[in-house]
């Protein structure tokens, strides 16, 4: 593994703009809303994976562990940024898949196969018990000594990465918003965040109110300015309708930033929404945080979905 240039990389994370969104309905409510692009950080291990693989990555390459495993669906960002850092860094990269093989593999899938990751399915109900004794030395017998990264890729090391984001936002804002998948992200911004700022996650998952208990788990200390939102998943993880197409492509051709129907395009719309419904005091500031994910576009069209 190339330990210097992996240090090096994670160093100096390039700058990405703060872009205004200067629609209307903003003007009209006396708000602001600026968007974090970093989306823009990296085509390969983008948005908040880089600042989630960065404190792992580093761990790994200080104990010498040669493997990286962790754990996610076929469409996986994470797996996807994660496959492309073991190739970039030399580290022997293994994807845990949620579910049977499909062939030919999706466009998630098979990048991450080029980029040299081995997977290995786990059944529906088995994955859901992938933490327990039985799969973990399931997997040790069949690759060895590895470093485990969770699901997501969020643990203690990924909400310190997370953390640093916010040095990046170089504005005085009262609402910092994020999608929120397993909370590792959410959790990095309110840990590092100052107490009168308001940390809002909008989980894209149904039934996400255990998203709370996650996210307590991973601050070490106990902060009350935070809020998830679970009204704005379009019925479920991977689920939207034609109104947030729309809306995502309209957004688009207004302000040329791309959104996906996962994540972004789901907090963008709630900012909206709640814009709408006079949610914001007059004058706030808000930042909403780009985190990526573009690349599953490819999957979503290439299954006719968009
Ligand atoms: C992974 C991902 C998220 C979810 O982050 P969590 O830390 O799991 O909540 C949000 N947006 C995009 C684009 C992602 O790829």
């Amino acid at each position: 593994m190339n330990k210097k240039e992996l240090l090096n990389y994670f160093d100096s994370p390039p700058v990405t703009p703060l872009q205004e969104i200067n629609d209307e309905l903003f003007n009209e409510k006396n708000i602001r809303l600026f968007i974090k692009r970093d989306d823009l950080i990296d085509n390969f291990i983008n948005g908040n994976k880089y600042f989630k693989l960065k404190y792992n990555l580093i761990e790994a390459a200080k104990d010498n562990i040669n493997t990286l495993l962790s754990f996610g669906g076929a469409y996986s960002n994470h797996i996807y940024s994660l496959a492309f850092a073991g190739k970039k860094f030399g580290f022997k990269t293994i994807g845990v898949i949620r579910g049977e093989e499909h062939l030919p593999l999706n466009p998630t899938l098979q990048f991450a196969k080029e980029c040299g990751m081995e997977f290995y399915y786990l059944s529906r109900s088995d994955y859901r018990k992938k933490y327990s004794d039985e799969i973990i030395s399931l997997l040790h017998k069949e690759f060895g000594d590895f470093y485990l990264i969770p699901e997501g890729g969020s643990n203690n090391l990924a909400v310190n990465g997370c953390s640093e984001i916010l040095q990046r936002i170089d504005i005085d804002y009262n609402y910092l918003f994020c999608a929120c998948g397993t909370g590792g992200t959410l959790a990095g911004f309110i840990k590092g965040a100052d107490s009168e700022k308001k940390i809002i996650g909008i989980a894209v998952l149904k039934n996400a109110s255990f998203l709370f208990d996650e996210v307590k788990k991973l601050l070490a200390s106990e902060k009350f300015n935070w809020e998830i939102l679970l009204d704005y998943h379009f019925g479920g993880y991977a689920k939207f309708n034609t109104e947030l197409v729309k809306f995502i492509k309209s957004f688009e051709t207004k302000f040329n930033i791309q959104l996906e129907p996962i994540y972004t395009g789901k907090l963008i719309y709630a900012i909206y929404d709640l814009a709408k419904k006079n949610y914001f005091k007059p004058g706030s500031i808000i930042v909403a945080y780009h985190s990526g994910g573009l690349q599953g576009l490819e999957g979503l069209r290439q299954r006719n979905l968009l």
